[in-house]
């Protein structure tokens, strides 16, 4: 998976819509102090669903929406699009949007779709909001320092197989559903019987 494109519109410091070609290759990002450049990487984790304002630098979730200077009145929304090329050679477009004081909602290709479903879709390309393949200036120590554990959780989100995880437990879910259901099944049949 490879990223192609990334549209700002509304996000922190990106008041007026920003849409910027990624190509294939190093891209560098360079700029003055306090010009944007980490709200970049912020706006790519935030629509791959990060969860938690904190790690954005923000104390709550509407932090992400441009919230005004001296001469420009704050937005009520702020919405980021990020363009992906899959291995198969298709493109999957993710939007994340955030209406002040109403949340957020994700949208894959146009349809609505749940967190979860982004979670997935960039935790089995191995680049989820949380993966080390995006090191924030004040993670770089914390991957140094990192428990055993943490490490290994960090190695297999790398590896693409977070997703995996997910999708076990929820098949373990179902299968004790359907267990009770049987039981529940057996208890009526010996009743009949
Ligand atoms: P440095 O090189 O110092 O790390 P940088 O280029 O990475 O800087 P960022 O940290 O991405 O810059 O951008 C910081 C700027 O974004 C600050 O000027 C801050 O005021 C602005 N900013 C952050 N959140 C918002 C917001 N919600 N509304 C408006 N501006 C914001």
């Amino acid at each position: 998976m490879r990223i192609k494109r990334l549209r700002l519109a509304g996000f922190k410091s990106f008041v007026e819509p920003a849409d910027l070609v990624i190509r294939e290759g190093l891209t560098g990002v360079v700029g003055p102090n306090g010009c944007g450049k980490s709200n970049l990487l912020e706006a790519l984790r935030w629509a791959m669903g990060e969860g938690s304002a904190k790690s954005l630098r923000g104390a709550g979730m509407d932090d992400v929406i441009f919230a005004g200077t001296a001469t420009r009145p704050p937005r009520d929304f702020a919405e980021v699009s990020i363009l992906i090329e899959r291995a198969d050679d298709t493109e999957t477009e993710v939007v994340r949007r955030i209406e002040r004081g109403a949340g957020s909602a994700y949208r894959i290709d146009g349809r609505d779709v749940r967190a979860r479903d982004v979670g997935l879709l960039f935790a089995d390309a191995a680049t989820g909001a949380h993966s080390p393949a995006l090191v924030s200036q004040n993670r770089i120590g914390a991957v140094i320092a990192a428990k055993p554990a943490d490490r290994r959780q960090m190695l297999e989100e790398a590896a693409g197989i977070a997703g995996l995880h997910v999708r076990r437990r929820d098949a373990e879910m179902r299968l004790r559903a359907t267990e009770a259901n049987l039981a529940r099944l057996d208890e009526v049949l010996a009743d009949q019987g």
